[in-house]
């Protein structure tokens, strides 16, 4: 086994997107367990938009450990329940190995035929959010039609896959480009789709969806949301996941939308929600959606970089939407 763990700190906090002078990486000795600790080795890690909030709002703190998702097998263990060779979830991400207790991890048993890799994206936070926003928060109904944006991303992918599994209508979405758009309507059950970069919002969505649309995923805000206010029929609902249009610049946000009082007129519920608030869903997610990984109905989509030395790269290209589906760092 190496001597050594290798982990990223930010050093600097940026102006618009980040670039790769904000990070450092630190290689230390590794360390040993305490009593109730267990020393992981990660083999996945996640990068996720929500970091590029942290890195300005202090969520991280510079030159500390950073938080992120991550998957590992415990090495060494002082910790009865996390027993060498477990396979672990916790948050001490950005780094090759972790010190974990058994309150900061979860032990994870991949269900047969379903990745490991599969419990950081679709089976993972990720494709929890996809239905708590779809069931919970838009109580998504048969034959409703949808509307996702960031729709080829690793929360759309998933809102895509699971709101055909609930029985949906129509089922379109936006994306950063024209492969990412015949990605979703040749390879992943979309009805249409758009290119939001070209075009103008409200004529790209009222053409995708002529009939309007019942339910909103909200994944980017800004003009995404004012066209999908202009589309949605009445008592239709916006489920806000997130506002990745605007995390590079938090301090000069889009305006609001103009047709705002359209959400009376129209009698439309919009409803932001976190996913961390919806934990207790997540067994019945896991019981709902592992038989359609296992018989291939819903496809695990990833975009794995790897190497540790990847993972400024792999959070920086998934900001720039180089991705398709989850955005991974496999060590
Ligand atoms: P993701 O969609 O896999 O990656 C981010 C994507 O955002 C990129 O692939 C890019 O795709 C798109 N993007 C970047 N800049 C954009 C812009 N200016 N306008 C429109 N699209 C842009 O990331 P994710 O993890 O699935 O997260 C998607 C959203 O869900 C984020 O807003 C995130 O914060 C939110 N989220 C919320 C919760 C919650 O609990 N509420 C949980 C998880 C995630 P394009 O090529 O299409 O531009």
């Amino acid at each position: 086994m190496t001597r050594t763990l290798t982990a990223v700190r930010q050093v600097r906090r940026p102006s618009g997107p980040p670039v790769a002078d904000d990070f450092a990486f630190q290689v230390k000795p590794l360390p040993s367990p305490a009593d109730g600790e267990a020393l992981v080795e990660n083999l996945y890690l996640s990068v996720d938009p929500y970091m590029r909030e942290l890195m300005d709002w202090g969520g991280w703190e510079l030159g500390a450990g950073l938080e992120g998702r991550s998957l590992g097998r415990v090495v060494a263990s002082r910790e009865p329940s996390l027993p060498d060779g477990a396979i672990v979830f916790h948050r001490h991400g950005w780094a090759t190995h972790s010190l974990v207790t058994a309150a900061q991890s979860r032990v994870i048993q991949p269900a047969n035929g379903v990745p490991l890799s599969a419990y950081l994206g679709v089976l993972g936070g990720t494709g929890l959010t996809a239905y708590v926003g779809l069931v919970r928060i838009a109580r998504l109904q048969s034959g409703e039609d949808v509307f996702v944006s960031a729709a080829a991303g690793a929360v759309g992918t998933a809102v895509g896959q699971i709101a055909r599994l609930l029985g949906a209508g129509r089922i379109v979405g936006s994306a950063g480009s024209a492969t990412k758009v015949a990605y979703l309507t040749d390879k992943l059950g979309f009805d249409a789709a758009f290119d939001y970069r070209t075009g103008n919002l409200v004529e790209s969505l009222a053409k995708v969806a002529p009939a309007g649309i019942d339910v909103y995923f909200d994944n980017v805000g800004g003009e995404h949301l004012t066209a999908a206010i202009e589309s949605l029929r009445d008592f239709g609902r916006v489920a806000w996941c997130g506002a990745v249009g605007q995390y590079n610049n938090l301090a000069d946000p889009p305006a609001a939308p103009y047709n705002l009082f359209d959400v009376v007129g129209k009698s439309l519920r919009i409803e932001g929600f976190l996913v961390r608030e919806h934990l207790d869903a997540r067994e019945e997610f896991e019981e709902f959606l592992v038989p359609h990984i296992q018989s291939r109905r819903v496809r695990v989509e990833e975009t794995v970089y790897d190497g540790f030395e990847s993972i400024v790269e792999a959070f920086r290209g998934m900001l720039r939407g180089e991705n398709l589906g989850k955005t991974l760092v496999k060590l």
